[in-house]
């Protein structure tokens, strides 16, 4: 498959709408906490800049449930893309009345125009045409640097791709490098090939789990979806996270990665608590000695350590989803061991899921992963082997 790229388009002195990921996270006094999206798509802007375009971005920002809630507006996102640039932004009102089209039309070269929240208007999530028409009207070229939301079907992502033919629409710097960098690690990887999956749920990511058992060599299983598997296999979980009407899919994973000679791992030891409470009385037991009303919420060492054992071979790692309620210190262990053991493996490394991602920034191995995927929702579904529909319209050869 190939891609579209901004590279590879002349885009010399024209008007370019790039559609970002400014959807950063925000403390209780409206500070941003991590601006990391805004930092990762400066390389394309500032290409654009390079380039005497005049350059129009737009975003979506949390979830507003009317036009101008004034607590989705982007207008922090100019303020710190106004630092990051050292230029002035242009801070449209809205997302496409007529005054925001005519600043539009009326853009220098070299300046910037930030549109309004684009969930302000209830047809971006409709993936309407007629809005899509209007965002399309703005500029002259289409660049979708938007990897978190590439998976969604709305305006700004797919309908807009109609109104720009192959030479005028492309995938920016960011996109473009998630994607190569999940189809080289999916089509390709370098064995052996080790995912480690976590997180609350089975059901969220049966997909991804039946679609990776026909790839990897091994994989390790933690997390509140490990009790799942645990259960089928016939173990007393507690009052742990489980779904038992997955238990026969459980068992079904299982067999077809036994069928395909793949190595399965699950937790052999867990903390237990008594309630899920960061304050709550927590042991730790194995998992045949699980008491009847606690709960699992982290991996124990024994597990942390038969984890590292399976990764030391490994050329290529994937890791989505905490191994425990890392968010609770308490029950943060396992997935911090894991994550340090994940940083100094010399495999390639890739994190996904906005949780792991996090949990890496936090246990602070974040530089020695090689790649941190800054979409959840999109790579997964690019691990369910599925083509994104923001990423759809830009390919050029299959
Ligand atoms: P996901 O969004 O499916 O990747 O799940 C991430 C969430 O799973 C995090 O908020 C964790 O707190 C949660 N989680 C991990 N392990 C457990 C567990 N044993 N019980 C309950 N929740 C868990």
């Amino acid at each position: 498959m190939k891609l579209q790229e901004i590279r590879n388009i002349d885009i010399d002195g024209k008007k370019v709408f790039i559609r970002c990921d400014f959807n950063v996270p925000m403390d209780e006094y409206n500070n941003i906490s991590d601006d990391r999206r805004i930092r990762s798509a400066l390389n394309t802007i500032r290409y654009c800049i390079d380039r005497d375009c005049s350059i129009i971005l737009a975003s979506h920002f949390g979830r507003p449930t009317e036009p101008g809630e004034e607590k989705f507006s982007l207008k922090p996102i100019a303020k710190r893309l106004h630092t990051l640039l050292k230029q002035e932004i242009k801070m449209a009102k809205n997302v496409v009345q007529d005054d925001t089209l005519e600043t539009a039309k009326n853009l220098q070269s070299g300046e910037i125009l930030l549109l309004e929240n684009l969930r302000y208007n209830p047809a971006e999530k409709a993936n309407d045409e007629e809005f899509a028409k209007k965002l399309a009207s703005m500029a002259d070229i289409y660049i979708n640097d938007a990897f978190g939301v590439s998976h969604r079907a709305h305006a700004s992502v797919e309908a807009i791709t109609k109104y720009f033919d192959k030479n005028h629409k492309a995938a920016g710097f960011l996109l473009a490098k998630e994607i190569k960098f999940f189809h080289k690690i999916i089509d390709n990887p370098k064995r052996p090939f080790v995912s480690i999956v976590g997180g609350s749920k089975v059901s969220g990511k049966l997909e991804v789990l039946h679609n990776l058992i026909t790839k990897v060599d091994k994989i390790l299983i933690g997390g509140g979806m490990a009790f799942t598997f645990l259960k089928a296999l016939g173990h007393e979980i507690g009052n742990s996270l489980v779904e038992d009407d997955l238990m026969p899919e459980a068992l079904k994973i299982m067999e077809e990665a036994k069928e395909l000679g793949v190595k399965v791992y699950l937790p052999v030891d867990i903390v237990v608590a008594e309630a899920f409470d960061p304050e709550a009385i927590a042991k730790h037991v194995t998992i045949q000695e699980i008491p009847k009303n606690w709960m699992g919420l982290d991996i124990g060492p024994a597990t942390a350590q038969l984890f590292r054992l399976a990764l030391s071979d490994a050329n290529t790692i994937l890791w989505n989803g905490p191994m425990g309620v890392y968010e609770m210190e308490k029950f943060a262990k396992g997935s911090t061991r894991i994550s340090n053991t994940v940083a100094q493996s010399f495999a390639t490394t890739v994190v996904g899921g906005g949780d792991t991602a996090d949990l890496v920034r936090v246990t602070g191995d974040e530089d020695d992963m090689t790649f941190i995927s800054t979409g959840c929702g999109a790579s997964l579904e690019l691990i369910e082997g599925k083509v994104l529909p923001g990423v759809k319209a830009l390919i050029i050869e299959e």
